[in-house]
């Protein structure tokens, strides 16, 4: 088979790490094609319009100081603070802020996430700080499991505290006034994207590499970013010949996909008291106000092995299950305002197969590992090769998107 076009440089992912490196390419003068599987850009941040603007995916850019930054300000977008503090809910009531235990839970939490020591799972550095029967102790994990997506037997708790102390994420987070895919689609801008192009198999060696798509089309390259998430490589769903080196696939191996649920209720009118998230014990573990004024919603936030079970109940039965905490925890116009629910779960999503990662007990260097270029043909990106602590985030993805690029180019 001849390849008369042959590319310069493919790149596997239009989410924001794919888009950052053919960003960084195409402004140093090459013309990477971007090869998409969705049929739209953005991964892993998705934003819909159906009623009033909510984000399915990320939501937020993590403080003042990330790279992310730089695409929302080049592309004129604007932000907005989030602000107001959390709220803790125990049996659909509002502990009060003065409650020992709300001082108790952020006590906890602080000591579980900066824990220094031996290498522990987080389930038993939380089990170390406080007994079982101790309320601050749920709390505390279903926070972690919320923020992390993580189960807590296996998320690494020394690992999750170096990445708190070098990544550069801040407390403030910032909404995306105009939605958060307007950061792909500024990365995006005059960017040759062929969507629905999902890639198969990858052939590669030193003189290149050549892409086989699902509809069986082969595109030769001479170099290739891969963007996908790792959960995809874990599954096999782009076969590599010959097959990746024994380490890259033991560093596949080793990391962590951890799971997320958005639960998106919308209502007439907003019938809840201001606030910023509220904590719960129910099966949505947090919510949030979002949408606006003509289509208020409520956001709920759900991660780890909590996620899976909501999602388990199938929409349906999830949106009723929310609508029933927040009825006991707001009153029970819910029912009578409810207009329309929608349950996102990445899990279940193919091109995602779950939400983002985490540091697992034993995955080491698994992370620097993945992102190891191989015979200057086979170049790595995504969250899950972030090495500096910002894994698990759009702003490290686009950071390892520049890396890549970076290596093609040499630099
Ligand atoms: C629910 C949720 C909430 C989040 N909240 C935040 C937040 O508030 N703030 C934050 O900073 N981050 C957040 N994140 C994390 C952030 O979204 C991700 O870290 C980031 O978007 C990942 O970008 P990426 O380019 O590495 O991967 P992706 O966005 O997943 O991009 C990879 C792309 O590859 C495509 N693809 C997959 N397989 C193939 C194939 N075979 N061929 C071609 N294309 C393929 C996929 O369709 C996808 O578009 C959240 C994520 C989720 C799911």
């Amino acid at each position: 088979m001849s390849f008369a076009n042959k590319q310069d440089v493919i790149v596997v992912g239009a989410g924001v790490a794919g888009l950052a490196a053919a960003r960084r390419l195409h402004d140093a003068g090459r013309a990477p094609l971007v090869l998409e599987a969705r049929d739209r850009i953005g991964g892993r941040i998705l934003s819909d319009r159906s009623r009033s603007l909510v984000e399915l995916g990320a939501e937020f850019i993590h403080g003042e100081r990330v790279a992310t930054w730089q695409v929302v300000r080049s592309a004129g977008l604007t932000t907005d603070p989030w602000r107001g503090g959390r709220l803790f809910a125990r049996q659909g009531r509002i502990i009060p802020n003065d409650d020992p235990l709300v001082a108790r839970i952020n006590q906890l939490y602080e000591a579980a996430s900066y824990y220094h020591g031996p290498e522990h799972s987080m389930a038993e550095v939380l089990a170390s700080l406080a007994p079982a029967d101790d309320p601050a102790r749920h709390y505390a994990a279903r926070w972690l499991a919320n923020i992390e997506g993580a189960e807590l037997t296996r998320l690494n708790a020394v690992t999750l505290s170096w990445e708190r102390e070098h990544g550069s994420s801040d407390y403030e987070n910032f909404h995306v006034v105009e939605g958060y895919d307007r950061v792909p689609h500024a990365l995006a801008q005059r960017l040759h994207v062929r969507l629905d192009s999902p890639v198969s198999a990858i052939a590669w060696g030193e003189d290149g590499a050549t892409l086989t798509l699902h509809a069986g089309e082969q595109l030769r390259a001479n170099h290739v970013i891969v963007t996908v998430p790792v959960s995809l490589l874990q599954a096999g769903r782009i076969s590599f010949s010959p097959e990746l080196p024994a380490a890259k696939s033991d560093a596949i191996s080793r990391i962590a996909m951890g799971h997320v649920t958005k639960l998106v209720l919308w209502f007439e009118r907003a019938f809840w008291p201001p606030f910023q998230v509220c904590s719960t014990d129910g099966a949505v573990a947090s919510w949030w106000p979002t949408g606006d004024e003509q289509a208020p919603a409520l956001m709920g936030y759900t991660g780890g092995l909590d996620a899976l079970a909501l999602a388990a109940r199938g929409e349906a039965g999830a949106i009723e299950q929310g609508l029933a905490e927040v009825s006991q925890l707001f009153g029970t116009a819910a029912r009578q305002l409810f207009v329309a629910g929608r349950l996102m779960d990445w899990a279940s999503d193919p091109w995602s197969l779950g939400a983002y990662t985490y540091s697992s007990m034993g995955m080491g260097n698994a992370r620097a590992e993945l992102a190891v270029p191989l015979a200057g043909t086979l170049f790595f990106a995504g969250e899950a090769t972030h090495t500096g602590g910002d894994l698990a985030t759009v702003h490290g993805a686009i950071e390892t998107g520049w890396r890549a690029a970076d290596e093609v180019l040499g630099w």
